[in-house]
């Protein structure tokens, strides 16, 4: 131990930690002890001497130390180990006949920070988003096959570290096969009775948004005979489970043709050719404004708005935009699903934003629901970042 370079803290600046926050912001530190490299283990002290963990140092990232440990301990293959194998045991029953997709791993909310794992069918995509995660990928790789074995998968782990925010640690962006067979140009994966197709290797995200399913699940049961526009569909999950769930007809606008393209593919895949849908390829805030009111459901699903703190007055009129609209558009007894997937947008705001919109509209809106991420994207207590996505479940009176 006495080898790690030693992070001194600022007097005071001990107190997040010691309550179990794992990040370290460079402007914490007082002083450094000892030649650091990106991603090394280094031991984090407070002014006044007292040990408060062991971290994935990265002197290039604002998050300067991200901690791993709160206790003097050896962070080698046993470690993380056992650190997998807890957050596989969360997932373990609740996935079982619901879905074959779903996050295994989610950084800081499994305690391991800076890593997301993701499972679609028989393959896992992996995602190292710091310094201490990257150098560690080999290990990581070895482990998870060993953990995932005795359910016979995975048969391939294919890396997706091309996220822009690893250049804020000074991180190149990676992409390919890390274990098994070479991935199919598209991996089947199923999800409360629908099947998909997901392109792990070029999809957004890891190819999917997993973080959706139960909220896609929730819209499913309440879709029968309903007139349905879904805002920034992607590849149609969305749409799919309405019109699984019987929707009367769907309509879905998206910027990607890509994903257009595959969210018709996935109407075939589940025999939905029959419920009538439509296309529309463009900016949702120019195409709301060319459509006939007139839904009973109106899902807005944005990309996120305010990935900066500075960027929350400019993603709250977008918010406000896209809400009024879906308002204006909305049947009697209709619904919007509004979902921000932005850490900075509180519950708070986003309800606030919302409640706006509705008084512009001139219409009467009772909030029945909220909704968050589902189970497989927990979220550390200490760690309040690591809730990003909210949605307000509104009703048109
Ligand atoms: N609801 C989807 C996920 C949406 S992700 C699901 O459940 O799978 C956000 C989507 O918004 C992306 O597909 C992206 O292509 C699209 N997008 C981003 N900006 C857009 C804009 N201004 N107009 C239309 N689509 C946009």
């Amino acid at each position: 131990m006495v080898t790690l370079p030693r992070i001194i803290l600022k007097r005071g600046k001990e107190k997040p930690v010691l309550r179990g926050h794992p990040w370290v912001f460079s402007g914490a530190v007082a002083k450094i002890e000892g030649e650091v490299s990106p991603g090394e283990v280094g031991q984090v002290y407070s002014q006044g001497g007292q040990f408060l963990g062991l971290g994935h140092i990265n002197p290039h990232s604002q998050i300067i130390v991200r901690l791993l440990t709160q206790k003097k301990e050896e962070l080698g293959e046993e470690f993380f180990r056992e650190r997998i194998s807890r957050a596989m045991s969360l997932r373990e029953d609740w996935s079982r006949k619901k879905t074959n997709a779903y996050r295994v791993i989610n950084g800081e909310g499994d305690f391991l920070p800076g890593l997301i794992v993701d499972r679609y069918g028989e393959t896992l995509v992996l995602q190292c988003l710091t310094a201490g995660m990257d150098r560690l990928k080999g290990m990581l790789t070895h482990l998870l096959v060993k953990e995932f074995r005795p359910q016979s998968i995975p048969h391939s782990i294919y890396e997706r570290s091309d996220v822009a925010t690893r250049r804020e640690e000074g991180l190149a962006e990676n992409r390919g096969l890390l274990f098994g067979k070479d991935v199919p140009e598209f991996v089947e994966m199923e999800e409360y009775g629908c099947r998909f197709r997901v392109n792990v290797k070029k999809g957004q995200k890891t190819g999917f948004y997993l973080d959706q399913r139960e909220n896609r699940f929730f819209l499913k049961e309440l879709s029968e005979g309903k007139k349905i526009l879904d805002c920034f569909s992607y590849t149609g999950a969305f749409s799919v489970h309405a019109g699984s769930g019987g929707a009367k007809e769907v309509t879905l606008v998206d910027s990607s043709e890509e994903a257009l393209a595959m969210a018709e593919e996935h109407f075939s895949l589940n025999q939905l050719e029959k419920v009538p849908h439509r296309f529309i390829r463009g900016d949702v805030f120019e195409s709301i404004r060319g459509l006939e009111p007139g839904y009973d459901i109106v899902i807005l699903d944005p990309p996120p708005f305010a990935k900066k703190r500075g960027h929350l007055p400019s993603a709250s009129r977008g918010y406000k935009d896209l809400s009024l609209w879906a308002f204006r558009l909305l049947n009697k007894e209709g619904l919007l699903f509004t979902f921000s997937c932005s850490h900075h947008m509180s519950w708070d705001l986003f309800q606030k934003i919302v409640f706006s919109a509705a008084l512009d509209s001139g219409k009467s809106v009772q909030l029945i629901r909220r909704m968050g991420h589902p189970w497989d994207h927990p979220i550390n207590l200490c760690h309040p970042e690591g809730e990003y996505l909210k949605g307000l479940i509104c009703k048109v009176l």
